[in-house]
């Protein structure tokens, strides 16, 4: 039995996490939920899988959440109701599924305290890369990814070396606007940007997917998880959705992981592994499938992606940058305060504004998180 706390429990990763604890009930066990605010959700949850602690970090929704709860999960809440679950003691995995740089604390605290991490807030790692992975190296933990293309190359990458690795190559449907043009996308409305063709998932991944920043960051999450030069990563588009990302040997031979656009298959696999268990949520007719294309991706169209990888080859605090500014414009973009372009438009504002720190440490890391957002907000203050 592994022992499981998901940090984001309410969320598209959080709640599919749990349909594979319902699917596995003799191989998984919920000890520990944490969400923002949702406390309707938390309840239901609570109800479900009985842990013995939940937190939200919206105090406010905290004590809603105890005013009507009578049964026996110890309600916490704030920031020390998070740190809470990502360390309590009965844990063995923590799934890291909060959205963005807020699951940095939490994921490295789960990490200092000895757990295991089920990665899917890949902002954590894209921000504090060189942070999260001595902290797995000094604790001695083991971090599997969540992320279907990470989930791929890490089962591509089994009984392989690493130096016979050639290239990377990360799979991308392309996203709603896969074809367009620069005026094409000039008047993209947010609900066509949150039609995603393949995928459902929370709202931010979701216009990162559009502006392809979702494969910037993927692109830095890798390099960081398989300790991968940037020049032996790449990003091929893949509207299909079938073949989750390939890993290129030396000799010609190119590993491929396949299996259906379905998150919880991934997540199984991050809390299964090294073991395979049996799918309860379908199986992949490749007959069904049809055809699997291939093509480039226009980094002319999808500057967002361009300055992602822009940042994770100079890397230092420029990765924290870029995901920072990249937050900042998605929100308001949610919010309608400015147009899908935008937000490549914001980012690269907000780039010019950083001189380089080659080798940030924590504290360093966290000042630029909170002065890249800071200067996003003037500059959407000033421009928008
Ligand atoms: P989501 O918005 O659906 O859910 C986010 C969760 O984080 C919610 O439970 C929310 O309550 C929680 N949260 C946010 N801020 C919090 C805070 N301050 N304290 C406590 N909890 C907080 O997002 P999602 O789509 O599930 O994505 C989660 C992460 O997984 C993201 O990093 C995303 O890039 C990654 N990811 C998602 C998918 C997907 O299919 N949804 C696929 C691959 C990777
Ligand atoms: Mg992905």
């Amino acid at each position: 039995m592994k022992n499981i706390s998901i940090l984001g429990s309410t969320g598209s990763i959080g709640t599919q996490t749990l349909d594979v604890v319902a699917a596995n009930p003799n191989k998984l066990k919920i000890v520990a939920l944490a969400a923002n605010s949702n406390d309707r959700l938390m309840e239901a949850q609570i109800e479900a899988f009985n842990p013995l602690v939940a937190a939200l970090s919206d105090e406010k929704a905290a004590q809603r959440l105890r005013s009507r709860y009578r049964g026996k999960t110890k309600i916490l809440s704030g920031p020390e109701g998070l740190q809470a679950i990502a360390t309590h003691e009965e844990a063995d995995t923590v799934l890291a599924a909060m959205v963005g740089y807020a699951g940095l604390r939490p994921t490295l605290a789960a990490i200092k305290s000895g757990k295991n991490i089920a990665l899917a807030n890949k902002e954590t790692m894209v921000a504090a890369g060189s942070i999260v992975m001595a902290a797995v190296k000094q604790h001695g933990v083991a971090i599997t990814p969540v992320d279907s293309e990470h989930s791929a190359i890490f089962q591509a990458l089994q009984g392989n070396k690493h130096r016979e690795v050639k290239r990377l190559l990360i799979t991308a449907s392309g996203g709603p606007f896969r074809g367009r043009t620069v005026e094409d996308l000039a008047n993209v409305t947010l609900e066509q940007c949150l039609c995603h063709p393949n995928w459902s998932m929370g709202q931010k991944v979701t216009v990162d997917s559009a502006t392809l920043a979702n494969k910037g960051l993927e692109i830095m999450e890798a390099h960081w998880l398989f300790d991968m030069d940037y020049g032996k990563i790449e990003a091929v588009v893949h509207p299909q959705s079938i073949v989750h990302s390939l890993v290129e040997y030396v000799d010609g031979s190119v590993m491929a992981q396949l299996g259906l656009a379905d998150m919880r298959l991934p997540i199984q696999y991050a809390l299964s592994y090294p073991d395979r268990w049996d799918n309860a949520f379908g199986q992949l007719d490749l007959v069904k499938a049809g055809t699997l294309t291939f093509e480039s991706i226009d980094t002319n169209v999808f500057g967002a992606f361009k300055l992602a990888v822009e940042c994770g080859r100079t890397g230092g605090i420029m990765p924290c940058v870029f995901n920072a500014a990249n937050e900042v414009a998605v929100y308001a973009f949610l919010a309608g305060r400015i147009r899908f372009l935008d937000i490549k438009n914001l980012i690269a504002a907000t780039l010019e504004k950083f001189t380089n720190i080659t080798t940030p440490s924590l504290e360093e890391i966290e000042n630029t998180d909170r002065e890249t957002r800071e200067k996003a907000k003037v500059i959407l203050a000033e421009l928008y």
